[in-house]
């Protein structure tokens, strides 16, 4: 890390995928400390030449102030949590957040048993894609005791605009239910362009109209447009990654007692996708999916 930043925390970073890498560079870049781990090795590279320090446990990771998950789901931030040598590091009044996109119910359960030993778990996922973390500009949704949450503040700030949804939990919950939407929103304006086009509509023209009409959305103004159009599928936002987060709403809204019954229709449809698809396929390439000849007629 270069001399000139004096940094003010230790922060471990687990996780450097594509959100993780460029969050844990926010990070160096704000003045901090760096210890990141990653299974993989690529990730650690990046890591170094960024000018954080890659360490090769997530138990290394763990021995900081405040200690980011970046991670795939809740079954994998539970295995990191519980593993040994990360119970051994994590220091009484440390912090950990939970920057995935993790299930409410299993975030609570971890908080408790953190809590037992004077640990403060804290969810913070984001929505905002890739270039909102190359950028700093997530939005993160937090979920903590409010004295906790703000002594991470000044942290989370480096990295978007945090807004605290509640006690430990609701930040998972809020974000699950956020994606269950958006991946609605998704399908159902794909159909809409698909038709239109099919029709004789010029795709700029239906865009325009709906962004400026009672139709428009995340996937008017900013999928459809960026990601779709141009045919690069490229949002950096795995599909498998947003089935999970609609399987996470749609389970949140059972257990509270509400029938999910356009969600359950859209995990199908989505599930559909993802077994035909293959597993690294972008979440935007539904949309081709649907015009595509490998979406069964007549459903
Ligand atoms: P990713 O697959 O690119 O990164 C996950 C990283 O975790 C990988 O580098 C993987 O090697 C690492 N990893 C897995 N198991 C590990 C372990 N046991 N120890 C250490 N490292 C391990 O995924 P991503 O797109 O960066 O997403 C991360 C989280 O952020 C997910 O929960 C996702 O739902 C959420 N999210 C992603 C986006 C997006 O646009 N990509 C947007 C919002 C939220």
């Amino acid at each position: 890390m270069s001399e000139s930043a004096a940094p003010s925390l230790t922060i471990g970073f687990i996780g450097l995928g594509r959100m993780g890498s460029p969050m844990a560079r926010l990070l160096i870049d704000g003045g901090h400390r760096v210890l990141g781990f990653d299974l993989a090795p690529e990730a650690l590279t990046h890591l170094a030449e960024a000018g954080g320090t890659p360490v090769h446990s997530a138990g290394e990771a763990a021995a900081a102030d405040v200690v980011v998950l970046m991670l795939p789901d809740s079954t994998v931030v539970t295995a990191v949590l519980r593993d040994h040598d990360v119970v051994a590091a994590l220091a009484a009044d440390s912090i950990v957040i939970d920057m995935s996109s993790s299930e409410p119910m299993r975030t609570r359960e971890l908080a408790g048993e953190l809590a037992e030993r004077g640990i403060h778990l804290v969810d913070a996922p984001v929505s905002g894609g890739v270039r909102g973390a190359e950028t700093g500009k997530l939005t993160i949704m937090v979920g903590g005791e409010a004295g906790i949450v703000a002594r991470v503040m000044p942290v989370l700030e480096l990295l978007g605009r945090p807004v605290r949804a509640g006690d430990v939990g609701a930040g998972h919950a809020v974000k699950a239910l956020n994606n269950l939407m958006s991946a609605t929103h998704l399908w159902v304006t794909s159909e809409a362009m698909i038709a239109g086009q099919k029709f004789g509509l010029d795709p700029e023209v239906m865009l325009s109209v709906f962004n400026g009409s009672s139709g428009r959305s995340g996937s008017t103004e900013n999928k459809w447009p960026n990601f779709v159009l141009p045919g690069g599928y490229d949002s950096g936002f795995g599909l498998r990654l947003m089935l999970k987060d609609m399987l996470i709403a749609t389970a949140l809204a059972r257990a509270v007692g509400v029938e999910p019954a356009l969600g359950d229709e859209a995990v199908q449809l989505w599930s559909r996708a993802a077994d035909d698809l293959e597993p690294t396929a972008d979440h935007t390439e539904v949309a081709r999916w649907i015009g595509s000849s490998a979406h069964p007629s007549g459903h």
